[in-house]
């Protein structure tokens, strides 16, 4: 017979293995779970012998069991995992961006699990806005007149854009018309919103005047893009928020800025470069400004759009503005992260986004010595480890190409290759993601929790114990 029909009926038949394992999982998953994962994982396998017949292999009855019963395990549990982070990289996108505090991640439980006032006017018993919960907290921040959060900072644009330039022409410096992850671009965002964009200006250098001269009857709009995640050096200008903002008002036009991050400290303190915070955009008359909630502010995913309030009042009655609503969690969220920054001190210590990007150096050492010393102390096999100076980033197109010093548990495996030891990390029951640089497997403790490190060396244990017992 042909090898490829022989792998293909020594598949094993549904049902047979259906009987098998309901009577022995009859308490843990429920029938249909079970019928479901027995038909995919065979189809897989299946479409698997067809593509590469030479390296398939014919699997006993025991091992499908197995194999299957894994993947009913893995089918039960959430595909939404924690994982620990040796990056380094602090508002890490693909790993969530900021992280809540443990008081912050209370209110999420609270608002979960409770009727709650979300839209109730508790004082006078008549149904309220969702947005007056952060309204008062972000102008008192910010002194701004008036506020508005919606589900991104993209959304933030694009509703500011649609509300204030749809059909009109909007200003940008060329050196500002930005792309930043996961397909969000200026220009773009600016077509879909229908705002007309008139570029000006150089790459490198725009002046005053290129916006003065662009201006016309049908301009509604000056915008300045925080250009994030990345820079022009060398022969650079471009024009400052008062500038644009004094053109704007003699043309009577309005201005917006997009901030991206949206600091609200100013990080110098810390070593950081210069970034304007939101307070100081404000304060230079710009009528609406835009930021994320979980980039350098340190809160769950939103975007806040502060202004003068007739601005800002038109935003709130823009219908796309019921379409890109905050749910109660980012509300009960926000509020909490927000009330930090009452107290500068505080909210560094408090908000982890925060208390990591701007941890001692000397406390870093220490708690990579920690770990390190635990993993000798464990004595676990087939792989040494060493602490190492290295760099951390912020990440979210916040500060780049800044660098952090920071220390890292550099693990070398004794015969494994990095790529495999990455992998292996990955698929861990909690996931350790590190980083690999020049030949190196490094775990940056910047980004790993003081409440993860116990858990953090038994995971490598069980990896390397278990690595050893199989040799
Ligand atoms: C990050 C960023 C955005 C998008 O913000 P999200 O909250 O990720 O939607 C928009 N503009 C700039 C300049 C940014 O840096």
């Amino acid at each position: 017979m042909d090898p490829t029909q022989k792998l293909l009926r020594s598949l094993p038949k549904v049902d047979e293995i259906l009987s098998q394992l309901s009577g022995e999982l009859q308490h843990s998953a429920p029938n249909l779970l079970i019928k479901l994962v027995i038909q995919k994982t065979l189809q897989t396998e299946r479409e698997n012998i067809l593509q590469h017949p030479v390296e398939s292999k014919e699997k006993s009855k025991g091992e499908w069991l197995e194999i299957i019963k894994k993947n009913i395990i893995k089918m039960q549990s959430p595909n939404l995992q924690r994982v620990i982070n040796g990056t380094g990289v602090v508002i890490h996108t693909n790993l969530g961006r900021s992280i809540l505090s443990k008081d912050a991640t209370e209110q999420l439980k609270t608002a979960g699990g409770h009727y709650t006032n979300l839209e109730f006017n508790l004082d006078n018993g008549k149904r309220g806005s969702r947005y007056s919960l952060v309204e008062e907290i972000i102008c008192d921040l910010t002194g701004a007149e008036s506020a508005i959060v919606v589900n991104n900072n993209a959304a933030a644009v694009f509703l500011a854009l649609d509300t204030l330039a749809s059909g009109k022409e909007v200003i940008v410096s060329r050196g500002q018309l930005v792309e930043i992850g996961g397909s969000f671009r200026i220009p773009d965002v600016m077509a879909k919103s229908g705002a007309i964009l008139v570029e000006v200006g150089a790459t490198n250098r725009t002046h005053l005047y290129d916006y003065e001269r662009a201006i016309t009857e049908e301009t509604a709009l000056l915008l300045r893009v925080h250009t994030s995640n990345f820079r022009i050096i060398g022969f650079t200008s471009d024009v400052s928020a008062p500038e644009i903002v004094s053109l704007a008002r003699q043309q009577g036009i309005s201005t917006m800025e997009d901030l991206g991050s949206g600091c609200l400290i100013d990080l110098t303190r810390y070593g950081f470069p210069k970034e304007p915070t939101v307070q100081e955009i404000v304060s230079s008359g710009v009528d609406v400004v835009t930021f994320s909630g979980d980039k350098l502010l340190g809160g769950p995913q939103a975007g806040i759009i502060v202004g003068k309030r007739e601005v800002i009042e038109k935003i709130k009655k823009n219908p796309l503005n019921r379409a890109l609503r905050i749910d109660k969690f980012t509300l009960a969220s926000l509020e909490n992260v927000l009330c930090e920054y009452y107290d500068v001190d505080q909210a560094v210590s408090q908000i982890p986004t925060l208390s990591m990007l701007t941890e001692d150096i000397s406390k870093l050492k220490k708690k990579a010595w920690k770990i390190q010393r635990r993993l000798k102390y464990k004595k676990i096999s087939g792989c040494n480890s060493k602490i190492v100076s290295t760099v951390s980033r912020v990440g979210g197109g916040s500060f780049p190409e800044y660098n952090i010093a920071s220390w890292a548990v550099e693990l070398i495996p004794d015969s494994m290759k990095l790529s495999q030891l990455e992998r292996d990390l990955r698929s861990l029951d909690t996931p350790i993601i590190g980083r690999i640089e020049k030949e190196r497997y490094l775990l940056d403790v910047r980004t790993i929790q003081d409440s993860e490190i116990s858990h953090l060396v038994d995971l490598l244990s069980t990896l390397f114990v278990s690595e050893s017992s199989c040799d």
